[in-house]
């Protein structure tokens, strides 16, 4: 892969979306010592910020906004990042290398990044439209979700994924009653195997979660300020509340509308390059080649937003590497903090490590004998052995892996040294 031109330093970078992976963009290219022109656009209100703890700790009320910035107040002035908030960048104009807000002002750019993230997935059933149905991706939403929990709220997530079970977790422990409809058999079918999902599942019912499955949404209905929603196959959930997560679509209109490549996202590759050479990427909105993986893949992880988005701001130095990291995230629910490595489709045998009726257990899916994923529950140093596996494209002994009497360190070494 052709490392990008050591440009002489760009005289002015634009960064557009001012979320996790802008703000990681605009504040590595200071740290790198670029003392051009660098100007961060992004249309909500707030300074940029993390969003896991929207469905966590912020909506619980156990975390306030400040903590969840990504950089502290004063940051983007201190270092002359011109940090524009409630600015919607409305066209890419390539002809002229200039980027038009939406109130008409153009910020010219010899780099571009596009950092617009994604959006929630609507539901196009009747009904999703009503007054207490809503989805969650801003801290705007989540603030006025948290208005709403109160002891006894019968809340509904549409959607078995992270959204749905984080909120289901966070709305239990605050004394709602909430119920899971997911359209799939299983819950977080895409993300992790049918064997620690039902685990999960598991968990939330003994905390008095509800979790329907092969809940195909049909139509929500209101009837005397009560809500139902209601299945193809005629089941209802009634509820005060209903909250929709059913995935996220990547930002890339601005891109289309300019003529680059985009597929599942904006195509880049392992620099955040587009089909344009003056034009990157990094983020949700990305789909990138992961020279680890041989594929390209669009993530949707607090480690991608920050990582790809160091990555990228380096590339367009002239500094960089290759962006290639094994894609790992997690997710709090009750009692357990799950973490995931690798980003493997498939797979064609799963090995348990400890027991999942106990606190700590790990999950290793093997693809012909390479480990390909990991799972931990409330064991995070298997997921740090799993990962140094992964990357080397080990192929560890399913016995070994499923006796937490061998430690996974010395199997990560040993591959090492195989
Ligand atoms: P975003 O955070 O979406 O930021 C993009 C920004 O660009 C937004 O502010 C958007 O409004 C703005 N924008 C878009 N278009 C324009 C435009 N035309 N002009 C100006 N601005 C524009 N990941 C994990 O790994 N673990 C977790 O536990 C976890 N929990 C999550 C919980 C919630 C509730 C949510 C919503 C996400 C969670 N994630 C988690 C995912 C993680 O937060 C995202 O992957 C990350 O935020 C992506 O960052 P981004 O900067 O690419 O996109
Ligand atoms: P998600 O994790 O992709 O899950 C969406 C779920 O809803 C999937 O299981 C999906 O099934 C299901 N679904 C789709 N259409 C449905 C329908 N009509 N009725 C019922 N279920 C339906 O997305 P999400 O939970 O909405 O999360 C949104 C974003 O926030 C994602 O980027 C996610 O990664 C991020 N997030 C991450 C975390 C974390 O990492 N801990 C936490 C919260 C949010 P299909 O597979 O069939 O589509």
């Amino acid at each position: 892969m052709e490392r990008p031109d050591s440009p002489s330093s760009p005289g002015s970078i634009v960064v557009v979306g001012a979320g996790q992976a802008g703000a990681w963009v605009a504040s590595t290219l200071r740290d790198e010592g670029y003392d051009g022109r660098l100007v961060l656009l992004g249309d909500e209100p707030e300074s940029p910020y993390e969003r896991p703890p929207l469905s966590k700790d912020f909506l619980a009320g156990t975390r306030d906004a400040a903590s969840c910035a990504v950089k502290p107040e004063g940051f983007y002035a201190e270092r002359s990042i011109d940090l524009r908030l409630g600015c919607r960048v409305r066209a890419i104009d390539r002809a002229r290398k200039a980027v038009v807000a939406a109130d008409g002002e153009t910020f010219a750019y010899d780099a571009l990044v596009l950092a617009t993230g994604a959006r929630p997935r609507l539901l196009p059933v009747p009904g999703a439209d009503l007054p207490g149905v809503c989805y969650l991706r801003t801290m705007a939403d989540s603030a006025a979700l948290r208005e709403r929990l109160r002891p006894g709220l019968r809340i509904c997530l549409i959607g078995g994924g992270y959204i749905g079970l984080e909120i289901a977790a966070t709305a239990t422990a605050l004394g709602c009653q909430a119920t899971v409809v997911e359209a799939l058999p299983e819950v977080l079918a895409r993300t992790m195997p049918a064997e620690l999902s039902r685990v999960v599942v598991g968990r939330h019912r003994a905390r008095g979660v509800t979790v329907e499955t092969a809940f195909k949404t049909s139509e929500i209905v209101e009837s005397g300020g009560a809500l139902s929603v209601i299945s193809q196959d005629g089941r209802a959930v009634a509820a005060d509340l209903v909250v929709i997560g059913i995935g996220i679509l990547p930002n890339v209109e601005l891109a289309e509308a300019a003529g680059l490549d985009c597929d599942n996202g904006i195509l880049v590759d392992a620099f955040g390059r587009s089909s344009d050479p003056a034009i990157y990427a990094a983020g949700d909105v990305t789909c990138h080649h992961n020279p680890l993986l041989g594929r390209s893949i669009r993530l949707e992880s607090w480690q991608n937003a920050q990582n790809q988005g160091i990555a990228i701001a380096r590339a367009i130095l002239g500094n960089g590497a290759p962006y290639a990291e094994v894609p790992w995230f997690w997710s709090d629910q009750f009692d357990m903090n799950i973490q995931a490595v690798g980003a493997a489709e498939t797979w064609d045998a799963v090995v348990m490590r400890g027991d999942p009726e106990g606190n700590s257990f790990a999950v290793f899916c093997l693809s012909e004998g390479v480990l390909v994923s990991a799972y931990a529950v409330n064991a995070p140093r298997d997921v740090r052995f799993a990962r140094q596996m992964i990357a080397k494209g080990a192929q560890p002994c399913p016995e070994q892996l499923a006796d937490p009497a061998v430690a996974l360190k010395m199997l990560a070494r040993a591959e090492s040294s195989a």
